[in-house]
C-alpha cells in the first residue's frame, strides 16, 4: 500500500479516503481536504474521474493534483527502504553505538559507491574491535548499510519527478502548503 500522491508506503500512517490514499507526511504538507471528493470531468485533462478540491475551492482530478502538486515518477521507482529489514543488533548499547558510529563516519563515506564502502570494510576489519566482525553484526551492518542507500536512492528518484509549479491552474492561488 503506498500513499497516492507521493508513492511512499508508510503503512502506518496511510489512511484511505476512497478513492485515495494519503500518508502523514501528505496530510500534513498539503492543505487538501482528501474527503472532500466529488465526481466530475476535470477541467485541465477532461477526464470524468475524482475531483479533489484545492483551498481556492476550484476542483482538479487526482491525477492532475499530483502532477501539479506532487509530481510523478520519471523514472522506475527503487525499492523503498521501508520494505528492507529494519536493521537491529541485539547486542547494541550507547557505548557500542557510538563507537560504530564514529567508526563508520569515518571510513564508509556514503557518497561513494555501495561496492566501493563494502570493500574497504572489508579491508578495515581486522583494525577494528573484534564485536564489529561478528556474523550478527555484520548482518546488522549490511542492513543499515542497504537501508542508507536505499533512502539515498529514494531521494534521487523523488528528485527526477516531473513536478508542475504547485500553483491552481486556474486562480494560479500558491495556498497549498501548509506553514
Ligand atoms: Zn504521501
Ligand atoms: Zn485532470
Ligand atoms: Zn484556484
Amino acid at each position: 500500500m503506498t500513499c497516492t500522491f507521493c508513492d511512499d508506503m508508510g503503512s502506518l500512517t496511510l489512511r484511505t479516503h476512497r478513492e485515495v490514499m494519503s500518508c502523514y507526511s501528505c496530510r500534513y504538507r498539503f492543505r487538501i481536504d482528501f474527503n472532500n471528493q466529488t465526481n466530475g470531468p476535470c477541467g485541465i485533462c477532461f477526464e470524468k474521474t475524482t475531483l479533489l478540491t484545492l483551498p481556492c475551492n476550484h476542483t482538479l482530478c487526482v491525477e492532475c493534483c499530483k502532477i501539479i502538486y506532487y509530481g510523478i515518477a520519471t523514472t522506475q521507482q527503487p525499492i523503498h527502504w521501508r520494505k528492507l529489514p529494519f536493521p537491529f543488533w541485539e547486542d547494541m548499547d550507547p557505548i557500542k553505538y557510538r563507537e560504530y558510529k564514529k567508526f563508520r563516519l569515518k571510513w564508509l563515506n556514503t557518497d561513494e559507491p555501495y561496492e566501493t564502502i563494502l570493500q574497504r570494510r572489508d579491508s578495515l576489519c581486522s583494525t577494528r574491535p573484534s564485536w564489529m566482525n561478528t556474523e550478527s553484526f555484520l548482518d546488522y551492518e549490511n542492513n543499515l548499510l542497504q537501508v542508507i542507500y536505499s533512502q539515498k536512492e529514494w531521494d534521487v528518484y523523488e528528485d527526477q519527478k516531473f513536478k508542475g509549479n504547485g500553483t491552481c491552474p486556474y486562480c494560479k492561488c500558491k495556498k497549498i502548503l501548509k506553514v
